[in-house]
Parts: structure tokens; C-alpha cells; sequence
């Protein structure tokens, strides 16, 4: 559960500031993409775990309400996962999460292997333990599904996971953490040593994609006026997902999510946020428009 604090400026260490609002909206990364890829079209199955307390039955209504499958999704001892989330005026946002329940989904369970066979896509984070998350990209791995990664939280990932991930998803900052590097392109070209194919999306400045033995392509953001940024990210690769399990080629898709992300960045909170497939569609369409925005090229810009 996302507790969202609105402020014209977000405190540094030690100072106190009086707030404009407070709400609690659903969120958690799994949950956001889920939400994301169903709203972008996709048949969407939830592997997790709420709490037995009141967050947790709200969590599973806004998944349910989105359509997401919840058959998958337990319901475990003691609190939900929350994070506290500093929203402010620029549309910029600070997080501290709590994993709770998220904290006990150690393994795969009954059924899940046969939900994540029967699937296109594996989404992961890394908001449940690295073993969970390994279990599961195997799993996928074994049955030929491609697996999409967002490495966040960053931490350090595992060879036995990064051995199962066909696409990691990180932002700039998730990944200069995993590489040292600053430099995107190089960050990039760095995570193509561990996965096959990487997209490192970078905020206002859109996305830098890689792939081994191809030329990088860069898509510019469309340009919009951001208000909340949260689960902007989520938001793109649960749109991204959607579009290559539908076998669009990658420039396409790339541009697709984009517009996705881009429209939840012009609304309030994180699922809330999420725009349709019809909102995206038209949307891909008007960005397009936009001198160079969403267009993929080949040379990188952003970095
Ligand atoms: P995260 O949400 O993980 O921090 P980013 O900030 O990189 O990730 O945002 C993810 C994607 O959302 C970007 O690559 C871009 O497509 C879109 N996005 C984020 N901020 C903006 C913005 N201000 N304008 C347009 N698109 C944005």
C-alpha cells in the first residue's frame, strides 16, 4: 500500500514540512505492473502475498477490480507491504518500503509453476526475495516464457537469476547501481555481459535500448507536463510486456510504453494513473506527432 504524502518540497534529513495531502492507493511494484499490463490489454495472473490486515483485502479489490487474476496471490500472517511516498511539486518522489507480506514469498507454491508456463510473459521485481524471484525466472526459463526484470529495489543480482532474465528493465539509477557506471551507454553495454537484451529508461529523457550484437536505439519521452512520476517505470514495463507478447517489433513496442508512461505521469498516484490500451493507443498516435518524440533512432541522446 502506497501512504502518499503531497508537499511543494520534500523535507531533507532533519526538517519538518506541513504537507498539502495524504492518501493510501494501492501499489507495490508486482501489483502496479500487474495493474499496468492488464490495463494495456494483457491477460494478467498475480503471483505475491498481502497481509490479513485491511490493506490486504483493499490490495487484492484493486487488483480484482483491474482484472487481474488474484487466485495466485496469498494472503500471509502480520501487515501488507507499504511504502511511504514523498510526492512533490515537481512532480518528483522519495520512497521508503516496508516488504511485510512481500517478505514472505521465499518460493514458488502449488500451481505456480503451471500459471508461469502457461503465461507469455514473467514480469519480476525485486520486491520479494531474490529466491522467490530466481525460482520463478526459472521456471519461466524452463518452459521457454521470456522473462522481463525491472531490478528494483536495486541490489545485487544473483548469476543464477540474471542466467534466466531475456530482458532487464532498470532505470538510470538501478543501472549505475548494478555497474558503477554513470555513463548509459556503457552502463547498457555492461548489463549485456549478464542478459540478452536491456532497456534502461531514463525519466523525462525516455529510454536507451540494447541489445547483443545491435546498434543501441534511443526513444525520446514524449513531452508532457509530469505532476506524479510515481510508478512511472512500472507503468512502462507492464505496457512494454504487453506489446512484445503481442509480437510487436521492438522500436514499436519501445514507443508504445513510452506513451503508456507517459500518460500515467500526467495523473496522480500509481495505479490510478495507468491509462487503457484505447487511452495509449490514441495516444501512441499523437505522440508520434510530436517533432522526434517517441520516435526511435539510433543514436543516443540521452546519455
Ligand atoms: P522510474 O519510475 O522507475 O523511476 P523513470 O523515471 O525512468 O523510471 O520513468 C520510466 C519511464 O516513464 C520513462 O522512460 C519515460 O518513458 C516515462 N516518463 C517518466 N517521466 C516522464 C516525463 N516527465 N515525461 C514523459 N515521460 C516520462
Amino acid at each position: 500500500m502506497d501512504l502518499v504524502a503531497y508537499v511543494a518540497k520534500a523535507p531533507r534529513l532533519g526538517e519538518t514540512v506541513t504537507g498539502r495531502e495524504f492518501r493510501t492507493v494501492p501499489g507495490g511494484k508486482g501489483a502496479n505492473q500487474a495493474v499496468a499490463a492488464a490495463r494495456a490489454g494483457g491477460s494478467v495472473t498475480m503471483i505475491g502475498a498481502v497481509g490479513a490486515d485491511e490493506f490486504g483485502v483493499r490490495l487484492r479489490a484493486a487488483l480484482s477490480s483491474a482484472g487481474v487474476d488474484t487466485d495466485a496471490l496469498r494472503t500471509v500472517e502480520g501487515a501488507s507491504g507499504t511504502a511511504q511516498i514523498t510526492v512533490d511539486d515537481e512532480g518528483g518522489n522519495s520512497i521508503v518500503v516496508i516488504p511485510g507480506a512481500n517478505g514472505r514469498v521465499t518460493g514458488l507454491e502449488a500451481g505456480d509453476e503451471a500459471r508461469i508456463a502457461a503465461a507469455g510473459s514473467l514480469l519480476l521485481q525485486l520486491e520479494v526475495p531474490l529466491s522467490a524471484v530466481t525460482a520463478a525466472a526459472r521456471a519461466a526459463r524452463a518452459h521457454g516464457v521470456r522473462t522481463v526484470l525491472t531490478p528494483a529495489p536495486a541490489q545485487p543480482l544473483p548469476p543464477e537469476l540474471l542466467a534466466a532474465v531475456d530482458l532487464l528493465v532498470p532505470n538510470e539509477h538501478e543501472a549505475a547501481a548494478l555497474t558503477g557506471l554513470t555513463d548509459v551507454r556503457q552502463a547498457a553495454r555492461a548489463l549485456l555481459q549478464d542478459v540478452p537484451e536491456v532497456v534502461i529508461t531514463l525519466g523525462a529523457a525516455g529510454v536507451l535500448y540494447a541489445a547483443r550484437g545491435r546498434e543501441p536505439l534511443s526513444v525520446p519521452a514524449p513531452r508532457v507536463r509530469a505532476v506524479d512520476t510515481t510508478a512511472a517505470g512500472d507503468t512502462f514495463a507492464g505496457a512494454l510486456a504487453v506489446a512484445l507478447g503481442e509480437g510487436r517489433p521492438v522500436p514499436g513496442a519501445l514507443a508504445w510504453a513510452s506513451a503508456a508512461a507517459a500518460l500515467s505521469v500526467q495523473r496522480p498516484g500509481a495505479q490510478d494513473s495507468m491509462p487503457s490500451r484505447p487511452e495509449i493507443d490514441a495516444a501512441a498516435t499523437a505522440f508520434a506527432e510530436q517533432d522526434g518524440a517517441g520516435t526511435p533512432s539510433g543514436r543516443d541522446t540521452a546519455s
